[in-house]
């Protein structure tokens, strides 16, 4: 009986100095990127333009509305926008768009334990009573800054009492009180709470944004990091800053801090540019065996191969769109040579059959009786279709630039 709870105490003790060690191991990391690296004022966050513009010119005119609602997927920047505006109203300099960062209300604010900002998550805390009582204390005076200020995520899923306790004080908000409320989900607002509320839509996080950035913390951090990997960070990230720092933390420890395109690729299993690439240089090569070498390497990197034909399809995309309108850049770092160069290789009614055969037998993988025959036998049948080499009539061989 005592072993039971011997082991797990044991366990955790190794993963503690396994922890401790890690950190050592990677100094500039011991603490996580993203809490590291939150913005701390308007002028160093990373997107949403459209929103600090809006909500600098209120604050620098003394023209703030009571309540805001933020829309958009995790990890855009709502919390951070909140806290960079409480900090804005709550400075001990004055009420200013540049908050100083330095003073108490600033510290305790980014240290999330400032006693007038409330940060509820209501997902988490539906149905939990004083969160009513939270929202009705916001009547009273604040404590310790100009302002009191409620952010409340995901503000759709509030106990009832403490949505009805929220309308109320919306219908009447007092001087001293800003609300935030944020919400992924944003079909399940009511029309009562939308009207009183400024409503933004928080951006994902565009690929290039998100790889500038990584650039400069990664540099900063002095991490040794391939161009190529960020971008596929960039890409699992999906949009979501926080997880693109927290994908390249795991990264880190991945990498042992040399983040190589390899490294991400496997950590991710993803298929990297590499595999894509050699893929379609088999194709045109007519190489059978190399395509199913190909495939058998990628089984070996757990790769996901589902991904890997949405990556092929997507190559085939970017072909075709080349053959057709020569000036168009592929956005994605990783295909762009990759394409420069094939697009005069490959007739255009083959890129097409290509296409087509890749999205079709993606939802055939499943039918497969394994997903890497299906993907096999999907590059099995691409081979079979290709014409005889040299006969893709009118196309012109690959130019050196
Ligand atoms: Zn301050």
């Amino acid at each position: 009986m005592p072993s039971l709870f011997v082991l797990p105490t044991f366990l955790s003790a190794i993963l503690e100095t396994a922890m401790l060690i890690d950190n050592d191991a990677s100094q500039p990391n011991s603490q996580v990127l993203a809490r590291k690296w939150r913005p701390r004022d308007f002028a160093s966050l990373v997107g949403q333009a459209h929103v600090v513009k809006a909500l600098t010119h209120a604050l620098t005119e003394q023209r703030l509305h009571h309540a805001y609602l933020f829309t958009g997927t995790r990890g855009v920047g709502k919390t951070t926008i909140a806290r960079i505006l409480a900090k804005s109203l709550n400075c001990e300099t004055c009420i200013t768009a540049t908050p100083c960062n330095v003073c108490q209300a600033c510290t305790d604010i980014d240290a999330g334990r400032f006693i007038d900002m409330l940060e509820i998550d209501a997902a988490s805390n539906t149905g939990v009573d004083d969160m009513r009582e939270l929202i009705e204390n916001a009547v009273y005076m604040p404590t310790a800054g100009r302002y009191k200020v409620y952010l409340i995520d995901e503000v759709h899923m509030l106990s009832k009492n403490a949505f009805n306790a929220l309308l109320k004080t919306l219908e009447e908000p007092p001087a001293h009180v800003l609300f935030i409320l944020a919400t992924t989900d944003p079909q399940k607002i009511l029309p009562t709470v939308l009207s009183r509320c400024l409503q933004f839509n928080l951006k994902q996080m565009p690929p290039a944004d998100i790889v500038a950035h990584l650039t400069n913390v990664l540099t900063q951090e002095g991490v040794a990091f391939e161009a190529g990997a960020l971008h596929m960070l960039a890409k699992g990230a999906q949009g979501s800053m926080r997880d693109a720092l927290s994908l390249t933390d795991q990264a880190i420890a991945y990498s042992l801090s040399n983040i190589t395109l390899d490294a991400v690729s496997e950590m991710l299993g993803t298929t990297d540019g590499a595999q894509i690439e050699a893929i379609l240089r088999a194709l045109i090569a007519k190489d059978g065996a190399q395509l199913v070498q190909l495939s058998e390497q990628m089984a070996q990197r757990s790769t996901s191969f589902y991904d890997a034909t949405i990556e092929l399809a997507q190559a085939l995309y970017r072909i075709s769109l080349a053959q057709v309108v020569p000036d168009a850049k592929p956005d994605d770092y990783q295909l762009a040579a990759l394409v420069a160069e094939l697009a005069p290789q490959i007739g255009a009614d083959e890129v097409q059959l290509y296409y087509s055969i890749v999205t079709n037998s993606r939802d055939q993988l499943h039918l497969a009786p394994d997903v890497q025959a299906g993907f096999t036998m999907m590059l099995l049948r691409l081979l079979a279709f290709a014409p005889a080499k040299n006969t893709s009539a009118g196309v012109a061989p690959a130019k050196k630039s």
